[in-house]
């Protein structure tokens, strides 16, 4: 039976990061009938809202949503979708996996931990852990409540690489990974991990930031990095 789940896009680098996780997340065979809803910015004009009712009620009716990260413009009174959606949902608890893969260029080594915490600090410390683990590009999250759950990046809308197809996805295709262990796919969820860990050690198909050095030519675009990871899974 397919999981029906909302799936918010969100801005700036969203939309394509979500794009690559729901390529991904649909290679591990499992099934997923997608409710795309919309939030940020660019539904602001339209919908006179950057967070539309339907798009909350989706979330409810589903209890499980795989969301791209949203802006906050600064100075416009402008309150944050992210942390609205936190709080309609009640989504109190923030998860945040913390854990060294083997090509990822961090700091330490063999650092594997979760971090459970109420939301707000969850958000401070886990960017902080972020830098803990080689950045927030490979940092995954969850915003778990009593009824429903969002999975999510902990890194932000990257605005100025919009459109690029330049952005590391990997942090939104762990949170991919998060979801489907909540969704009690465990088994998938685990073979997307070892996909994922074997793109990265490998280091030939990653992005630019997984490279010794940020201009290396050699680095693979967000869309063919995720087509890596199919390929290991569908090998
Ligand atoms: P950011 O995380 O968007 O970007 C900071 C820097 O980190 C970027 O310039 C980029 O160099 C790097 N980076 C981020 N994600 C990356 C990725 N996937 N791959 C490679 N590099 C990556 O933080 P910011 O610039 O402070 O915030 C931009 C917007 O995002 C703001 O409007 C902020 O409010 C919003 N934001 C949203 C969320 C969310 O949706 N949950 C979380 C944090 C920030």
């Amino acid at each position: 039976m397919a999981h029906r789940v909302t799936l918010i896009p969100g801005d700036g680098t969203g939309p394509e990061l979500t794009e690559a996780t729901r390529r991904v997340l649909e290679a591990t065979g499992v099934g997923f009938e997608w409710d795309v809803r919309h939030a940020g910015v660019d539904v602001m004009k339209e919908a006179g809202t950057p967070l539309p009712q339907d798009t909350l009620d989706s979330v409810k009716r589903n209890k499980v949503a795989l969301k791209g990260p949203i802006t906050t413009p600064i100075g416009t009174g402008f309150r944050s979708v992210n942390v609205a959606l936190r709080h309609e949902l009640g989504l109190y608890a923030c998860l945040r996996p913390c854990k060294t893969y083997a090509g990822v260029r961090s700091r330490y080594d063999n650092v594997d931990d979760v971090l459970v915490l109420p939301n707000l600090y969850g958000d401070i410390v886990s960017d902080l852990t972020a830098g803990l683990v080689g950045g927030l590009g490979v940092a995954p999250g969850g915003n778990i409540g009593p009824d429903s759950a969002v999975f999510e990046a902990t890194h932000g809308s990257a605005p100025k690489y919009k459109g690029q197809n330049k952005v590391n996805p990997t942090a939104m295709i762990l949170s991919g990974k998060l979801m489907l262990d909540h969704l009690g796919e465990r088994h998938a969820a685990q073979r997307l991990e070892d996909a994922v860990a074997d793109v990265i050690r490998e280091g030939t198909s990653v992005t630019y930031d997984m490279k010794p050095s940020r201009d290396d030519p050699t680095a693979v675009g967000t869309s063919e990095y995720a087509d890596a990871i199919i390929q290991k899974l569908e090998g």
